[in-house]
């Protein structure tokens, strides 16, 4: 396979928790059978068949230093019940690097909304928190 890198392009490390196969590396959505097989696999199952022996596994991307923010603008709006209100509108993503073959940026969710285009923008998924509902990590990337 062809080399792929991920930036985490957000001021936060994000962690993904899932699950591989540690005979044939096939990876599947941590606590799920939800498992991308590639074409060639006997069966759909992936290379092991339906003999994977899934270990957890755990990818932490560091902050590469680097942000990604749109142009915003407040408009003001008539107040309601005595209360200020605004709609902000999003512009051009500022500090966005070029699309780039192999190489897949983690963005937050709304600068991948602004950007439609783009097929190497990816956000943490099905999000994981901890007793107290802080979030501890996610599950997959969302393309
Ligand atoms: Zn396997």
């Amino acid at each position: 396979m062809k080399k792929q890198t991920i930036i985490n392009m957000t001021p936060h490390a994000v962690t993904v928790h899932f699950e591989k196969c540690a005979n044939c590396g096939d990876t599947r959505i941590h606590g799920t059978d939800l498992g991308y097989w590639d074409e060639g696999h006997a069966g759909g199952m992936g290379a092991c068949g339906d003999m994977h022996q899934w270990v957890e596994e755990v990818r932490k991307f560091a902050p590469s230093g680097q942000t990604i923010r749109l142009e915003m603008e407040t408009e003001p709006r008539r107040p309601i019940d005595g209360i200020p209100t605004s709609v902000i509108k999003f512009g051009e993503p500022i500090g966005l690097p070029e699309q780039a073959d192999g190489v897949y940026y983690i963005v937050s969710q709304i600068v991948k909304s602004a950007c439609p285009e783009r097929t190497d923008l990816l956000v943490p998924t099905d999000v994981m928190r901890d007793t107290n509902g802080n979030i501890v990590g996610c599950r997959a990337l969302g393309r």
